[in-house]
């Protein structure tokens, strides 16, 4: 389809235009955008090269007006449209918004006119594209700006969904400020955004309703720092180049609001802020250090803001440090496995281990896995370090094996990545068949969050119980669809989450949870063990209320393999 390119084009857009449907009548919303129409027709735009983008959106094209001029009638269509909409809808005033990105990522993105505007508007599903900043004030600073509209080039640069930034050019645009040394002279921050248990809002509410909160919460960073960079980085993460100095009430502000948008379900926004400094160069890295601001504070109730200290750039040095080394620690036996023991309630007697890893730095001494399982994960080495893992473990129970023992079993962790990162099912079976380990010696736990977010997950636990491993249900209770995947998967153990145990002694709700969930699993033929176990008072709670098997501290922390003993 040929379109011809318009020179200057504009969007106006009621934004609030779902709301007018339902708390007044759709009718009542058609209306208001109707009286938008003609009083863009007022404003000297010719309706022919008018369009409806979507029922809310409004795209003018004013060909032949010079660009002054074109400035000045959408200025004054902007300052009209308020007013003008307000009369159709009497008690709702309707939210009118022109189109306009925030001052600075317009600054370092455009120069020509908007030619092929029109072109992209038609290929591209837009209800959102190019809809940025609330009302009239950022209109005018684009206007005094002298800014132009975006051309196709540009708008490559722009996220349809939420129209902020993309990331690679955010990338890029804090790349520039390091290297051109702006953040000496001014103090620029990095934020980063993320919005906790956003799955589980999905989960609860629907997509659509999951996507209509990230839409609030960009519009919210957008309105917040209107004059700065913003950028939609993913999912749910958000991140902001801003030098302003009341960054701290802002981010309050955009978490409340975050909060009354659902109130059934009170969705927090955290933010974790880095002032960019003199040491660093890289703009991965400096978002890097925001990001795990943001993630020290990830399931906190108490806190929604966190600034980047000495603390974190201590985690910081440590995590670069496991990234930089990953390789060479697989590689030259810096990884560990320990064990640590499990215990059978009614003999007392150790029946099986939990292979967990350590890494033992020569430089810097043992790390655990908090510290570096995510690393590995992130750097898509996870698989490697977990097959070593098995490696050790097969070699040690075929030492035991020799040494005539065989009612010893063993457990170990695998993390979700693994079954894309390898064919963990063949690897881990290839491995124990040449140290000779009869399969249902080796049990593979797997955490509900691990299974919670790939269904594909389901044919890998088949094939493992098909090979004649054990699967396990790691961590179960700590997520929100643990009785869900009971239902879909078949597991040989549930491993109840040490959380229960916790508060057992003060909260009798814990104990009542922890003896049913035991009694459901017997019923559904399904052994339990509990994990965390570090008083008598647990332990003789747990033998009376059924559990088949026990861990924890009480019986005997991780050591290393050879010292295995309760
Ligand atoms: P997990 O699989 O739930 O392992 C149990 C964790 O609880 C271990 O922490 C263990 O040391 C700790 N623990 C055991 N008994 C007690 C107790 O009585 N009280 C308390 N407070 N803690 C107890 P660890 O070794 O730090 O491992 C943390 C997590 O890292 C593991 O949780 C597992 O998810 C992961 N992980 C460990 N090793 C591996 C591995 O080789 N591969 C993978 N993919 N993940 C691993
Ligand atoms: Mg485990
Ligand atoms: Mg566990």
């Amino acid at each position: 389809m040929a379109v011809v390119p318009p020179r200057q084009v504009a969007i106006l857009s009621i934004a609030n235009f779902e709301e007018i449907c339902e708390k007044i009548s759709p009718q009542a919303a058609d209306e208001a955008m109707e009286e938008l129409r003609l009083m863009a027709i007022g404003c000297g735009v010719d309706p022919g090269f008018m369009r409806l983008l979507h029922r809310n959106t409004l795209l003018l094209r004013l060909d032949e007006l010079p660009r002054q001029e074109f400035l000045d009638a959408i200025h004054c269509m902007a300052g009209h449209a308020k007013s003008l909409v307000t009369s159709a809808t009497t008690n709702l005033h309707p939210c009118v918004r022109v189109g306009a990105m925030s001052e600075r990522a317009l600054r370092s993105l455009v120069n020509d006119a908007a030619d092929d505007l029109l072109s992209y508007m038609n290929h591209v599903d837009c209800s959102a594209a190019f809809l940025a900043g609330d009302e009239l004030d950022i209109w005018q600073q684009f206007h005094s700006n002298g800014i132009e509209l975006l051309n196709h080039e540009q708008l490559k640069y722009i996220d349809p969904f939420t129209s902020l930034l993309r990331p690679g050019r955010f990338f890029d645009l804090l790349q520039d400020i390091l290297d051109q040394g702006d953040h000496r002279n001014d103090d620029i921050q990095v934020l980063y955004f993320d919005i906790d248990d956003f799955k589980s809002y999905n989960r609860a509410f629907s997509y659509e309703e999951g996507d209509k909160l990230l839409l609030f919460v960009a519009n919210q960073i957008e309105d917040a720092f209107p004059s700065d960079i913003v950028s939609y980085l993913s999912v749910d993460r958000f991140a902001v180049i801003t030098n302003s100095n009341d960054i701290v009430r802002k981010c309050a502000t955009i978490h409340e609001r975050t909060r009354a948008f659902n109130r059934a379900f009170a969705p927090e926004v955290k933010c974790g802020a880095y002032r960019l400094d003199a040491d660093v160069e890289s703009a991965h890295l400096a978002l890097d250090c925001a990001k795990l601001t943001c993630e020290s504070i990830k399931g906190r109730y108490d806190v929604s803001f966190r600034c980047f200290d000495n603390d974190l750039r201590e985690r910081m040095f440590t995590r670069r440090y496991v990234a930089h080394h990953a390789e060479q620690a697989i590689e030259g036996n810096w990884i560990q496995a320990f064990a640590q023991p499990v215990v059978d309630t009614v003999t007392g007697d150790l029946c099986s281990f939990e292979a967990l890893a350590r890494w033992m730095d020569p430089e810097i001494g043992m790390l655990s896995p908090a510290v570096f399982i995510p690393t590995l994960e992130e750097a898509h080495l996870i698989h490697m370090l977990d097959l070593c893992v098995v490696e050790q473990v097969c070699q040690f129970l075929s030492t035991r094996i020799h040494e005539g023992e065989h009612g010893l079993h063993a457990s170990i962790n695998l993390s979700r990545l693994d079954f894309s990162l390898c064919d963990a099912v063949h690897e881990i079976t290839k491995m124990c068949d040449r140290w000779e380990i009869p399969r249902h010696m080796l049990a593979v736990e797997v955490t509900e969050s691990a299974l919670d977010s790939d269904l594909n997950l389901r044919q890998e636990m088949d094939r493992f119980r098909a090979a004649g491993f054990e699967v396990w249900m790691d961590d179960f209770g700590c997520g929100y669809s643990s009785l869900n995947l009971l239902k879909d998967y078949e597991f040989d153990v549930l491993k109840v989450d040490m959380e229960f145990l916790r508060d057992m002694e003060s909260n009798q709700r814990s104990k009542t949870i922890v003896a049913s969930v035991i009694r459901m699993a017997k019923s559904l033929g399904i052994r339990t063990l509990v994990e965390g176990v570090e008083t008598k008072e647990q332990c003789e709670f747990l033998r009376e209320a059924g559990c088949d098997m026990m861990q924890g501290y009480l019986f005997g922390r991780p050591r290393p393999l050879d010292e295995l003993a309760i």
